[in-house]
């Protein structure tokens, strides 16, 4: 079937992805793979690639596409090579997002300019060690000051994707009590600049898999952030979160299909180059119905992915339709890697091998980003249920 999502500059995008991916990526991954992280001069390559500023409106330096058409693009070849940018994505996807629809004039003025140029790295701070799921729950505080220049920001966050890196963190924090009637009521939004005295970086979190974003844990000991850099109103810090969650969704969703059909691309060569008892391995009945069946996954999955990315493009995904399109990707694609990786043998097992690396990365598409527990919540309760 035609694939009607992507234009012939999303195409020509591809292919200079593709060459960059080839030349300045492949070589290097292995270190950084030992190294548990990409190094930072990496992000202001990606940076000179214009990969930071596609979404930002030109008068702040960007290419000011309204569009997540190119991220996608960049999401199925980072997966197709069985590479990472590391955690360029929580960077674009994760605080990008929050920049640009509650920033004020003079914040984006302020900001936008060096997270372009990748002299500003951004993560976002929400689950606590004591509260992922239930964000409501969040026991960080801020407290105005009392001559409302400054937050005091107490508390600490875990499992932060690009924290140990980051300039910059958007930090949620309680900021009032939540009301009887609504627990989310009272978290607010802070853009925090990790150099601010009293804000520390715990441990980098040695992870299953995406070995090459660092994930950490972050600590505010009454850290002052000045008023200046709240984003948006107080108190109403969920509300945002609820914004921008259908775009972080279908970012995994994508992520996940990509792997998927990354896995199905890894396994097919390499049936036909390993023989066992004297044949390909592609040669047996149970190879070709095994990946059939995988790519019959893929056709499915890939066009959920693109026609959620089309009604994300078009601002019409809902926050219902966005957590069944991360559910069934990231389903598939567990089943999917994991019927690929079956097809290597032990070599399936040996990180040497990308479909080793795919089987680790795709484990936590299940968690981040809501469980796939919480995304049948959110589908149920669309359901009337
Ligand atoms: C690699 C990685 C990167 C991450 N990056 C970020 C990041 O950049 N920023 C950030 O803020 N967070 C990040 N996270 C956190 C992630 O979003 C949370 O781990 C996730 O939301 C789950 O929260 P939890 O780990 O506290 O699990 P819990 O909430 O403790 O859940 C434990 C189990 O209980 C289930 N459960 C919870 N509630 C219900 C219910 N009502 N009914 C049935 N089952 C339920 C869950 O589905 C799960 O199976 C990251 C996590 C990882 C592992």
């Amino acid at each position: 079937m035609r694939r009607t999502v992507f234009n012939e500059d999303h195409e020509a995008f591809r292919q200079t992805l593709r060459d960059f991916i080839e030349t300045e990526v492949v070589p290097r991954y292995d270190q950084w793979f030992v190294d548990g992280q990409v190094p930072r001069d990496f992000y202001k390559q990606l940076a000179e690639l214009g990969l930071f500023g596609i979404e930002v409106p030109e008068e702040y330096g960007g290419a000011g596409i309204d569009s997540f058409k190119f991220a996608a693009v960049q999401t199925e070849e980072t997966m197709r090579a069985g590479v990472s940018f590391g955690a360029a994505g929580a960077h674009v996807a994760l605080g990008l997002p929050y920049l640009l629809e509650l920033g004020t004039e003079e914040q984006k003025r302020r900001w936008l300019p060096d997270f372009v140029s990748g002299d500003t790295m951004y993560a976002l701070a929400m689950t606590e060690p004591g509260t992922g799921s239930d964000l409501a729950g969040m026991s960080t505080t801020a407290r105005l000051s009392d001559d409302g220049s400054h937050y005091v920001l107490n508390g600490a966050k875990t499992f932060i994707t690009g924290g140990v890196l980051a300039d910059r963190v958007i930090v949620c924090a309680r900021t009032s009590p939540p009301k009887p009637d609504d627990r989310r009521y009272g978290i607010t939004l802070l853009n925090v600049d990790t150099t601010l005295p009293g804000y520390s970086v715990g441990r980098k979190l040695d992870k299953l898999g995406l070995r090459t974003s660092d994930t950490g844990e972050l600590a505010f000991a009454d850290v002052k952030v000045p008023v200046e850099d709240r984003l948006g109103e107080e108190d109403k810090g969920f509300y945002y979160l609820g914004m921008n969650l259908p775009k972080e969704r279908l970012s995994i969703a994508y992520g996940a299909y990509a792997q998927a059909a990354a896995a199905v691309r890894f396994a097919t060569q390499y049936v036909r180059d390993r023989k066992v008892f004297g044949q390909a391995v592609a040669s047996f009945q149970n190879t070709k119905f095994e990946l059939a069946a995988c790519q019959a996954e893929v056709d499915a999955a890939q066009a959920v992915a693109d026609r959620a990315l089309e009604a994300l493009d078009a601002g019409e995904l809902t926050a219902a339709e966005a957590a069944s399109a991360k559910l069934f990707c990231t389903e598939v694609a567990h089943r999917v890697i994991d019927r690929c990786l079956q097809l290597h043998g032990g070599y399936g097992f040996i990180n040497e091998y990308p479909i080793a690396r795919l089987y680790a990365d795709n484990r936590v598409n299940r968690i981040y980003g809501g469980t796939s527990e919480v995304m049948k919540m959110i589908i149920a309760k669309d359901m009337g249920l």
